[in-house]
């Protein structure tokens, strides 16, 4: 018992100093503790020991075997055998299920692999999943569930994801952007794609709509995959399906006309969501709305890291004229990535977050925002870029 205990303790204050070792090299962090207000206290329980954490501007401070007074968040990992591999650095992943009434307590999840379940609809992947960690925001400063990415005792175990692992661009859908061959622009996109691709698999509803019981937006309409590594998809009839080019197309349609926002890429984590390897040739195409959607989520309340991942088409400008603009707040309602923000009645684009999606400019009543692109051509580019990343053909037809 004693031998398990020293063992947690040692591992629980190794964890403790690698946060520490973060916390003062990161420049990264230091932009999140300021969406912490500039500072953030952390209590953990693990079993029956505790042990607290302080991240401030210019301290780090923890003790372990002691309660902290007026904690921001209160982390309890029950087990300590998972307390253990975590604090020894294993990556647990990251998955949570939180209430849809969430009021700051959440579980997180840790994903030990996949099993092949037989199901009346046919064999299906099933996740093998075990909780390992409560936590409870204890005041407003934390604010959702992935907050708990920006925090250095959750980036240890993460690994660097490389541009070549994830890359995604949200495509404008504005349609006064213009059109290319007569076509808007996100149309003109996925259209490329969709007569490139040797398979498309697209789900039967969104899951983050469904989820959250989207009043706003077509809950039938949710990711879509293209690319050889999607064979490998098991999906059953009530979860999703493999379409036609016809098909696939007539989706894309009723996404843009639904007013949902494209996002295209690589995303090495959503093919291993569904049990696939990515060995490139798996681009994820999710039709984002600002209300529901996990990817606009993860870049409101994820680090600021993320903000790498994805990118802005080049060319695309966003502004806005504050004669014309009335405050009405409309823009900032709907932009998922926090990109807008109001200043003395007036709204404000922080181009260090605008992706570009062109919602804003969507729902502005006055016109007062504008979305432009300098060069039409630049939708060429915008391709050629994804398919640096993915290769959505038949790989055996290349080949012959
Ligand atoms: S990622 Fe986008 S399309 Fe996919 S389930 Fe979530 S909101 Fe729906
Ligand atoms: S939606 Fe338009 S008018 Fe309203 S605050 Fe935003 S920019 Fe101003
Ligand atoms: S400010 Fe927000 S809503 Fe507007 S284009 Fe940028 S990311 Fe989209």
């Amino acid at each position: 018992m004693s031998e398990n205990k020293d063992e947690l303790i040692s591992a629980f204050t190794k964890m403790m100093k690698q946060s520490g070792r973060i916390a003062r090299r990161s420049p990264i962090f230091k932009k999140d503790l300021k969406d912490f207000g500039g500072s953030i206290k952390l209590q953990w329980k693990i079993g029956k020991l505790y042990g607290y954490q302080i991240f401030e501007e210019d301290n780090y401070s923890f003790k372990i075997g002691e309660q902290i007074e007026n904690p921001d968040l209160f982390i309890r990992i029950h087990n300590p055998e998972l307390a253990l591999r975590f604090f020894n650095g294993e990556d647990m992943g990251f998955s949570y299920a939180a209430r849809r009434d969430y009021k700051g307590k959440f579980k997180v999840q840790y994903v030990e692999g996949f099993k092949i379940v037989e199901s009346e609809k046919g064999p299906r992947k099933q996740r093998i999943s075990h909780r390992y960690l409560t936590a409870k925001a204890l005041n407003d400063k934390f604010k959702h569930p992935f907050n708990l990415m920006k925090l250095p005792p959750f980036q240890r175990g993460m690994k660097l994801i490389s541009k070549k692992e994830e890359y995604g661009v949200y495509v404008p859908i504005n349609k006064n952007l213009g059109t290319y061959e007569n076509k808007v622009i996100p149309y003109k996109v996925f259209e490329h794609f969709i007569e490139k691709a040797s398979n498309i698999v697209v789900q039967k509803y969104c899951g983050c709509r469904r989820f959250n019981a989207c009043e706003d937006h077509d809950e039938e309409i949710g990711c879509m995959y293209m690319g050889d590594d999607t064979y490998e998809i098991k999906i059953t009839e009530d979860k999703g399906r493999v379409v036609t080019k016809e098909e696939a197309l007539d989706y894309v349609r009723r996404a843009i006309d639904d007013g949902l926002i494209p996002l295209l890429g690589r995303a090495m984590g959503e093919a291993g969501s569904l049990g696939v390897e990515d060995t490139g040739h798996f681009l994820s195409c999710c039709f984002c709305c600002s209300c529901c959607c996990i990817n606009g989520k993860i870049m409101t309340y994820g680090p600021n890291a993320n903000f790498t991942m994805f990118s802005r088409i080049e060319g695309v400008s966003l502004k806005v004229d504050e004669n014309l603009c009335i405050g009405c707040g409309k823009c900032v309602e709907v932009c998922v990535f926090r990109g807008r923000e109001m200043v003395d009645g007036k709204a404000k684009i922080d181009q260090t977050r605008c992706l570009g999606c062109g919602r804003c400019a969507e729902v502005c009543p006055t016109g007062a925002t504008t979305i432009d692109i300098d060069d039409i051509n630049r939708v060429d580019a915008l391709i050629s870029k994804i398919e640096q990343f993915v290769d959505v053909r038949d790989q055996s037809a290349l080949l012959d």
